[in-house]
């Protein structure tokens, strides 16, 4: 599976027939994917979607068909001689990517990690890097 951001500017979704009509288009390739955010911002809606890697190139070509960016998502990775486990950033991490071991010390699971990058600016350490 492969983690791709997807970012709908301002003007291409109108109504809910635009989200029908794009929705649509990906369900007629008959793929299964995973939705792990949504958001809105003045500048549009952020999807964060796991699809599955062999038909990344289809699901990429549909939605820039539609006027639609898509890129492939960044992860993160800890310094960790930077870290000093306080933990402020696993209370933030929304997958459980990053976390405390049962002896109090951060722990990083690429695997879970989305890409949302929502941990970098809480560390005050400043240990997590994008990558
Ligand atoms: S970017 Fe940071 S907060 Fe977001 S899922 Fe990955 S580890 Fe968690
Ligand atoms: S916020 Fe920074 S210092 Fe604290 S546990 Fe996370 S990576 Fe380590």
């Amino acid at each position: 599976m492969t983690i791709i951001n997807i970012n709908v500017p301002v003007g291409i979704i109108n109504s809910v027939q635009d989200y029908a009509k794009i929705l649509q288009d990906v369900m007629q390739m008959n793929v299964s994917f995973d939705i792990l955010k949504f958001s809105t911002t003045p500048k549009g809606i952020t999807l964060i979607i796991d699809v599955p890697s062999e038909q990344l190139g289809s699901i990429k070509e549909v939605f820039k068909n539609e006027g639609i960016s898509v890129e492939s998502k960044s992860t993160v990775f800890v310094e960790h001689e930077l870290c000093i486990d306080c933990g402020a950033c696993t209370s933030l991490c929304p997958t459980g990517a990053l976390h405390l071991t049962d002896a109090d010390e951060l722990e990083f699971v690429k695997e879970k990690c989305i890409g949302c990058l929502i941990c970098v600016d809480s560390c005050p350490r400043r240990a997590i890097k994008e990558t």
